[in-house]
């Protein structure tokens, strides 16, 4: 752990030399990590499959594209994000100029979970970077071999008195060594369990975090969808690295007389993506862990297999399940899934629903699918959560012009886009004052200056 501190204090030291927030620093940092990337490409979503099972486009499109768009995004308005705000001047305070300035918070931690490991820690250390900060990485352990490439390719190519891998490998010892240091900024994505340590340790040094995390978002189908077409982006964004997705569908709550319809759907568009013999798709990823695993499986038993079922200890692969007839007060409709199983409930009235959701943890994601413009109104108006897509799945997330992050205990923060530079930004008030004249209203003796001040400040 000595490496580490070391390096916290280094990096504090070049943080104070003002090296970090030089604008050019910034940009060819940016345009290096870019170009670090396309040349480990292959690589990197080598390591994926290896511990993951990721296809490559999929690994690409969710983990290697997302980082191109958001490295463009930065390089782009980098300049124009960063300069120093002129506001208005307050009366009082004549004369004077008033300023916001752009501050890096200082050294900033980034730790990373297992299910997206290499962009996780990607996309929030481009934020650090864009606003000015120095960094600190803790990937996740669980998926080894991306945590190890990762700690190549940044500390074999960035000064890491500026940005470090630290101990790829190393658990939750490391990571709380890490949340004892006096960091300046944490960000951490993983889950509500953790999430919640993190905090508390923060709190004991008053340091300011984002905490992304998980929970159950629902996805709401009523009898207006186009029913093909829903089935079909379901699919897509529950099984898309095998379910192991924090925005994915957890759950599903279809009105009641389409729901047969519905499983008919789904089960065909299950089919269509992955083939008939699903376990030898190329598309379909493996579960992180046998402990991830075993939780898994043990959610089977909690309703009636409609579709799928079917698992390989081996192979840490279990099929794309539809699950009925959920049981009262069963643990899957309790914890996030976070893998490939859908349970379905269904519902007679959106209220029923609306209660549903209002009565749970603020979700990281809803969706819902219909073609009627006043119930999708009253789902926005009526429910908080994270983020909203309508008619789709996951999408929200993928947009660089969208602030993504979640609400309540989904977490707090967020980012992408202009949002990482915002989130990793201190906005200093800054007043210059003129010193060529005085006006003496503001000093004792106030005798009977307070009639002239509720003149002013009406
Ligand atoms: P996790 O919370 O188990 O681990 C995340 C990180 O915390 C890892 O780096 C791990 O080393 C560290 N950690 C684990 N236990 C710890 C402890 N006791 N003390 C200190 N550090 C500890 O999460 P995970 O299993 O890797 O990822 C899955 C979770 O992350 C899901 O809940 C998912 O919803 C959430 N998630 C959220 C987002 C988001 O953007 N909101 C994205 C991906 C995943």
């Amino acid at each position: 752990m000595k490496d580490i501190l070391d390096t916290f204090n280094n990096q504090k030291e070049l943080f104070y030399s003002a090296k970090t927030k030089d604008i050019n620093f910034r940009i060819n940092n940016l345009k290096k990590l870019k170009k670090v990337i396309k040349e480990n490409e292959d690589k990197i979503l080598d390591a994926l499959y290896k511990d993951l099972r990721k296809s490559n486009f999929e690994g690409f499109a969710t983990e290697i594209g997302i980082i191109y768009s958001e490295l463009n995004l930065h390089i782009k308005n980098l300049r124009k994000w960063s300069k120093t705000e002129k506001v208005k001047n307050s009366i009082i305070n004549f004369p004077s100029k008033s300023y916001v300035y752009k501050d890096p918070y200082g050294v900033v931690l980034i730790i990373g979970p297992f299910n997206y490991p290499f962009q996780l820690v990607i996309s929030p250390l481009i934020g650090a970077i864009s606003a000015g900060n120095c960094a600190i990485i803790k990937p996740s352990e669980n998926t080894k071999n991306t945590a190890l490439l990762l700690e190549k390719i940044i500390n074999e190519n960035f000064n890491e008195n500026f940005i470090k891998v630290v101990n790829p490998l190393g658990g939750k010892d490391v990571v709380s060594y890490l949340l004892n240091l006096n960091f300046d900024y944490i960000f951490f994505t993983g889950s509500v369990k953790v999430g919640k340590i993190v905090m508390e340790k923060a709190s004991k040094n008053l340091i300011p975090l984002t905490l992304e995390l998980g929970g159950k978002s629902p996805c709401i189908i009523d009898n207006s969808a186009k029913l093909t077409l829903a089935a079909k982006r379901i699919v897509w964004g529950k099984f898309l690295n095998a379910g192991q997705t924090c925005v994915a569908p957890d759950y599903i709550f279809v009105q009641k007389d389409i729901k047969d319809k519905l499983l008919e759907e789904l089960k065909k568009e299950i089919l269509i993506q992955f083939g008939n013999n699903l376990k030898s798709s190329p598309d379909f990823p493996r579960i992180v862990n046998l402990q991830s695993f075993s939780r898994l499986k043990n959610y089977l038993k909690d309703g009636d297999i409609y579709f799928g079922g079917n698992s390989d200890e081996n192979d840490l692969y279990l099929d794309p399940t539809l699950l009925i007839n959920i049981k009262q007060n069963s643990l899957i409709m309790e914890e996030e899934i976070f893998g490939p199983i859908l349970p379905i409930l269904e519902y007679s009235n959106l209220d029923e629903v609306i209660s549903y959701v209002t009565k749970k943890d603020k979700p990281l994601a809803l969706y819902y699918f219909s073609e009627n413009s006043s119930s999708i109104e009253r789902i926005l108006n009526l429910t908080t959560s994270g983020g909203v897509t309508i008619n789709d799945t996951i999408i929200h997330v993928a947009s660089s012009y969208l602030p993504f992050g979640g609400v309540g205990s989904s977490g707090m923060g967020s980012y992408h886009g202009k949002a990482s530079f915002d989130i990793f930004t201190h906005k200093k008030s800054v007043i210059k004052r003129g010193t060529f004249a005085e006006f003496p209203l503001r000093f004792a003796p106030y005798n009977n200056k307070i009639n002239l001040l509720k003149k002013i400040m009406k």
